[in-house]
């Protein structure tokens, strides 16, 4: 069945992707996006495509289209971008929260927010599980995107509550692939652009932090799987891959991939940096029959094809 489908920031690393599967299952798609972060580019070879549609629109302002699903992703999610204007990155979430949770009340349409792992902070609770509550900084650097995360999962709720708005709530834990800003600063796209490069790989603190990676198509696959999933069930849900690896393992696999010369080397751990990083997954198996299935090297091979590509040309 083709449906009218919003996504916010669709212009960016995980909408772009998110655009292409909409697409490709037949629906019509309009891609709003201020392009802060994502880029025109992500979403070129969409562009002739009958059902889709391009929108130029920051969500801190409001919206008025006749759609029957929102994906809203639209908000910096790297440190580095996130932290550039923190007052902006709060607004995004929170505004755009608003003005999207508006429009979906008007027009009865259902809607999805991709929140974060970082709304677990840096936490006590190994793996982390959606009951958990969270260890968040609400006045560090990092604030301005996890306490922003946090307040708006916090209005789908009242949303849903209050004026019985069809929500789903899906925590993201870090994603990686093609279509990674190569500059935003995150692990996966840094280590590569280095290492393809021949310069240091950058490993801030000693590098014993761990995180879970999740390769792109697993994540838009649960996207997918969670806005069709019944109305009773409105997460939040984790989505992410539960094999951990500290960063310094990571550093190590994409050198062993990448080949070349390229030495580790050690910089200050950023303020607020969390420790570790799991996701508990037993929810989105049990309610959405779904897993990961793209292994750390597989995907990484594919995400260094990418950046190769994009650096030669
Ligand atoms: P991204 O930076 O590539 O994409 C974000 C998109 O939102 C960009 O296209 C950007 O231009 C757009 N945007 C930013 N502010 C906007 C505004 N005010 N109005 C309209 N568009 C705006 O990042 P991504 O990795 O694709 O992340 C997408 C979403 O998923 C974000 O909400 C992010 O918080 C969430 N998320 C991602 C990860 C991950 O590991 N990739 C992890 C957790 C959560
Ligand atoms: N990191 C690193 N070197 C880099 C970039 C990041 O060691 O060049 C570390 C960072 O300190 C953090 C982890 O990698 O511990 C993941 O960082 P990222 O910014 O990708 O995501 P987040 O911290 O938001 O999970």
């Amino acid at each position: 069945m083709m449906r009218k489908v919003l996504v916010t920031g669709g212009a960016g690393f995980l909408g772009s992707h998110l655009c292409d599967r909409l697409l490709a299952d037949g629906h019509d798609v309009l891609c709003a996006d201020n392009f802060f972060t994502g880029s025109k580019r992500n979403v070129a070879h969409l562009l002739d495509h009958p059902y889709f549609e391009l929108l130029r629109h920051d969500v801190t302002f409001p919206l008025y289209v006749e759609v029957e699903r929102i994906f809203n992703l639209a908000c910096p999610a790297s440190p580095v971008h996130y932290q550039h204007d923190p007052v902006q990155t709060t607004k995004t979430s929170v505004h755009g929260a608003i003005n999207m949770l508006g429009l979906a009340k008007r027009v009865k349409a259902r809607i999805l927010q991709a929140s974060t792992s970082e709304v677990y902070g840096d936490p006590e609770v190994h793996p982390q599980r959606e009951e958990y509550w969270g260890r968040v900084n609400p006045i560090g650097f990092r604030s301005c995107y996890d306490e922003g995360k946090r307040c708006a999962e916090t209005l789908f709720f009242d949303y849903h509550r209050q004026h019985e708005l069809d929500i789903k709530v899906v925590r993201i834990f870090n994603t990686y692939g093609p279509r990674m800003h190569p500059n935003d600063g995150r692990v996966v796209s840094n280590f590569i652009v280095q290492a393809l490069k021949g310069e240091d790989i950058t490993i801030y603190g000693d590098g014993s932090q761990t995180r879970s990676f999740c390769y792109v198509d697993d994540l838009i696959e649960a996207f997918v799987l969670m806005m069709e999933s019944p109305r009773g069930f409105t997460g939040p849900v984790n989505i992410g891959n539960p094999g951990e690896f500290t960063m310094l393992a990571l550093a190590e696999k994409v050198l062993a991939l990448v080949g070349g010369r390229s030495k580790l080397v050690f910089r200050p751990l950023p303020a607020d940096d969390p420790r570790q990083r799991q996701p508990d997954i037993a929810l989105a198996q049990e309610k959405l029959g779904w897993r990961p299935k793209v292994g750390l090297e597989d995907g990484l091979r594919e995400t260094i094809a990418y950046f190769r590509r994009t650096l030669e040309a």
